[in-house]
């Protein structure tokens, strides 16, 4: 990926009426995570797009859809494991969406978790009502991850940061009530960009990888520096975070 593009790290690609015009857009100056929701999907979206140098399809299995998952879905997923770079979406929801399917998302994510190789794989981070949780699991497997379109609590955000987690905005948060408490919680070397669309909404509608630079814009305002002071921490998180998680494994 080219380390002076900004990164989407959390897009879900498939869910767009033409895919392929919207990763197009965004060519010139962003490179995306195309997210998946289960094994299936990351196949067929793999196929579709082909090889792009801007786009990193991750095989991913959503909490919300864990109850459907088969034992063969899941074998499938570890097959898949060695030939993908980013994981994702995975993660817990326990809010009203997921409660009734807790356990099944707990037996899902451990088992993600025990197969994601630390140092190998960076994971994209759905933790919607299951903050504490997801970040402890997360600390525990020691798992370079993004926590995305965070809207938790702030209590758990500091062992979030002991665990050495990131955190993406996307458009809906900073327009959200919530952007100044998470600004001051999460510092600025941990902060990433996605746009989580179409799902996320901003002015224009669904989120676009080719709008992300209205995140940039919103973060500078917050931080109070200008858009390319902005621009520059946000490019340099990226590629710590990148480093990070390619390095091998912690042993501690
Ligand atoms: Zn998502």
């Amino acid at each position: 990926m080219n380390p002076t593009h900004l990164l989407d790290t959390h897009c879900h690609v498939s869910a767009y009426t033409n895919p392929v015009a919207v990763i197009r857009a965004a060519e010139a100056n962003t490179s995306i995570i195309a997210v998946t929701e289960s094994p299936e999907e990351y196949r067929r979206l793999r196929t579709r797009l082909g090889p792009r140098d801007h786009v990193q399809v991750a095989l991913g299995l959503h909490p919300l859809k864990a109850h459907t998952f088969t034992p063969s879905d899941l074998a499938r997923f570890f097959r898949l494991v060695p030939e993908t770079t980013w994981i994702g979406e995975v993660g817990l929801d326990f809010s009203r969406h997921g409660a009734a399917t807790k356990k099944h998302q707990l037996r899902v994510f451990d088992a993600v978790l025990a197969e994601a190789q630390p140092g190998q794989h960076p994971l994209t981070v759905h933790s919607r009502g299951a903050e504490a949780d997801s970040i402890s699991f997360l600390a525990q497997a020691k798992l370079p991850a993004v926590l995305h379109w965070y809207t938790g609590p702030t209590a758990p955000i500091d062992s979030a940061l002991d665990a050495g987690l990131y955190f993406s905005y996307n458009i809906a948060m900073v327009r959200s009530k919530k952007f100044t408490t998470l600004l001051r919680a999460i510092p600025r070397d941990r902060t990433l960009l996605e746009t989580d669309g179409p799902y996320a909404r901003g002015a224009r509608g669904p989120a676009q990888p080719n709008h992300i630079a209205e995140v940039v814009a919103a973060l500078a305002g917050g931080w109070g520096v200008s858009v390319s002071e902005a621009t520059a921490a946000i490019l340099e998180n990226q590629r710590n975070f990148i480093a990070n998680a390619s390095r091998s494994p912690r042993r501690d």
